[in-house]
């Protein structure tokens, strides 16, 4: 069976669906299970070859993933602006209590709405997350509900969860 291109498939290839097996086919012939990141610095070292197993309603496919770069976003090995929605830079970001917001004084969340001057939107909520703690030191709580508001095209409101003392620092 020739494998597909998975680069062909572009941004629809599911790349992190639960139901995507990776196999890893070493140099030596050897046959592995599992993606991750130790197997992309492998592939991009040209140590080993990555393909997936793409289950399809009557039958599967096998794909060559041939586009690392791609593969490397979509797990978030690499960052990725298009999917996130999130610049790498330091984000210029307006905060308050959110007067709507359901936290309990007891809580150690509070409930903020935020805001971004500088253009990024939140499309994925764990690297902002990342980003504002290596930023500002915020705890952002990465279950529960998080949502945002807005008109399209103007600038998007999103209200958040932080760990109180994250906040004031
Ligand atoms: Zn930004």
């Amino acid at each position: 069976m020739e494998p597909r291109s998975a680069a062909a498939a572009g941004k629809d290839f599911p790349y992190t669906a639960r139901t995507t097996c990776y196999v890893e086919v070493h140099e030596d012939g050897t046959v592995t299970h599992g993606g991750g990141h130790a197997a992309y610095e492998r592939a991009v070292a040209g140590k080993s070859r990555l393909f997936a197993v793409w289950p399809g309603e009557w039958s599967s496919h096998l794909f060559v993933i041939d586009d690392l770069d791609e593969y490397a976003k979509a797990h978030g090995i690499k960052h990725d602006e298009e999917r996130t929605g999130l610049k790498e830079h330091v984000h210029d970001v307006q905060w308050e209590p959110n007067p709507y917001g359901e936290s309990s004084p007891r809580s150690p969340y509070l409930s903020v709405s935020v805001t971004l001057d500088c253009g990024c939107e939140i499309h994925d909520l764990r690297t902002f997350a990342a980003q504002m703690k290596a930023q500002q030191g915020w705890d952002v709580a990465t279950s529960g509900g998080w949502g945002s508001s807005g008109a399209p095209g103007g600038k998007r409101e999103y209200s958040l969860r932080v760990r109180r003392r994250s906040l004031t620092g």
